[in-house]
């Protein structure tokens, strides 16, 4: 049981904040970005640095606590909070310091990415992220990251150059090619398994403006639309990244009023090439069929990386289903427009983000992400403001996805699942997974850390 002796030595050498049942921030602190996640943990401790992360996961071992690691909160299965437990709160370690000369990037453990961006633009550097600048660094990374850049730069994991961990022990290390190298390869898509990332260090890319947004279509033209985005996207050079998505246009500016709550189908793009050019590249593109809606243009890169957060504030409830695909077959598009025309709420989606291009370079056993091979990440989330709605989205949601699975590679990116347990795991790491669980049982061996997609320690 925890009590005043026991948190006392704690609490003696605390930097940062640690939150208990009875504080009048509790309430706050416990929630996390899907609201249809409502854990109560027993204590919290928002971290001031790294000495205070040692002494949280020392403190979670010797008094036998579950504990989670919380970065942005952002986790569809609401992996960083726990029933019961200890959640270790990196949000204030969300420093960033840009080295312009080296062109790196070094972010706390408890970064968002809207910190990153603020810091790297003023340099006109960009580090691959998400699309919505709210998610944390943590999470994203160590799951592998999928965004507007993945086609130009590669996945976010791709652009990890060291990280500094907190071992289950509460040793620290630092991990990165030359030191521990077995830990940084699993570490880049094993999740938050084998230790606390408290810091992360990236390389930049010279990026600044983009041409870039979204081109949205009625639902009538979904299988055209489909259909020519599936052979362009296989063959674009790498300067083009565009996600096609399912969605109903939000009631309110900037969106035109005869749009307002209609379901429509759409591409975003960023194209990362001289913007000179980006008119005459993008021609054949706005003819092939002109979009109902064009809001693509030169657009500063935390612009875009921030154009969807106001659409999706904290709160909402989420389900989520994913999958890889390699190969979009007709009858995956008949389906895919079916599925997307029946969308339950103005805040559902369907994403189809592509993971070639530059992240396809990489071979499969080189990091823990087990589908280079993959052109798309799909995830199907129904999202809503109303709890009364969560059955009506979740099954739409499940569904879309039992339609589109067989036409599916097999797994899903970690970070677009929920708790979907073991078997899904394995299928997601599929020939990684031995690597990744015998590396758990050197670093973790007693599964401290499984408050995640987790990876049993080998036996
Ligand atoms: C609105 C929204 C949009 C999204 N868009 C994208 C997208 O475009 N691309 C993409 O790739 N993903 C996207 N995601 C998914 C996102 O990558 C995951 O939800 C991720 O887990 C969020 O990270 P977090 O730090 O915010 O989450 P948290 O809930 O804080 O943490 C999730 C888990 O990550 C681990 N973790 C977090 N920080 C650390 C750390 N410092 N050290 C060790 N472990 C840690 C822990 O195991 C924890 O349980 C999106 C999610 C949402 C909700």
């Amino acid at each position: 049981m925890l009590n005043e002796t026991t948190i006392a030595p704690l609490k003696s050498s605390f930097r940062g904040e640690l939150i208990e049942q009875r504080d009048a921030s509790y309430d706050m602190a416990r929630k996390v970005y899907n609201a249809m996640i409502d854990r109560r943990p027993r204590l919290i401790a928002r971290c001031g640095d790294v000495a205070d992360v040692i002494a949280a996961v020392n403190f979670g071992r010797e008094n036998n606590l579950v504990v989670s690691i919380r970065g942005g909160g952002h986790n569809a299965a609401g992996l960083g909070v726990c029933d019961d437990g200890l959640v270790i709160d990196l949000s204030r370690m969300n420093y960033v310091r840009v080295d312009p000369k080296k062109r790196t990037v070094l972010a706390g453990g408890g970064a968002l990415w809207s910190d990153v961006d603020h810091a790297t633009h003023a340099f006109g550097l960009a580090v691959p992220a998400g699309i919505i600048s709210t998610t944390g660094v943590g999470g994203l990374t160590l799951g592998g990251g999928i965004g507007h850049l993945t086609r130009q730069c590669g996945l976010t994991i791709d652009n990890l150059l060291s990280v500094d961990v907190v071992l289950a022990d509460g040793r620290f290390v630092t991990a990165n090619a030359k030191d521990n190298p077995d830990l940084f390869w699993a570490i880049r898509g094993g999740g938050g398994n084998f230790g606390i990332v408290t810091s992360f260090l990236f390389k930049a890319h010279p990026i600044h403006t983009n041409y870039a947004g979204p081109m949205l279509w009625p639902m009538e033209d979904a299988a055209d639309i489909l259909h020519w985005y599936r052979g362009f996207i296989t063959k674009a050079p790498n300067v083009f990244n565009g996600f096609f998505a399912f969605l109903t246009v939000p009631p309110g500016p900037p969106f035109p009023d005869h749009l307002h709550n209609k379901k429509m189908c759409g591409i975003v793009w960023c194209y990362t090439g001289p913007l000179k050019n980006a008119e005459r590249v993008f021609n054949p593109i706005r003819k092939f069929k002109k979009p109902a809606l064009d809001f693509v243009g030169p657009i500063p890169h935390p612009a875009l990386q921030s154009m969807f957060d106001a659409i999706y504030p904290p709160g909402l409830q989420w389900y989520w289903k994913a999958d890889f695909v390699r190969e979009l077959k007709d009858a995956a598009i008949a389906l895919h427009v079916k599925h997307g025309a029946m969308l339950p709420s103005m805040h559902s989606t369907m994403h189809l983000y592509p993971v070639n291009g530059k992240a396809s370079a990489v071979k499969n056993t080189a990091t823990p992400w087990s589908y280079r091979d993959a052109v798309w990440a799909a995830v199907m989330v129904g999202v809503d403001p109303d709890p009364a709605n969560n059955e009506k989205i979740s099954k739409w949601a499940k569904d879309y996805w039992t339609a589109l699975h067989p036409y599916s590679a097999g797994g899903a990116y970690v970070n677009f699942m929920m708790d979907e347990g073991e078997d899904r795991i394995r299928a997601t790491y599929g020939k990684n997974y031995d690597r990744l669980a015998r590396i758990k049982k050197r670093y973790d061996p007693t599964n401290f850390f499984r408050v995640n997609q987790n990876i049993k320690p080998a036996k």
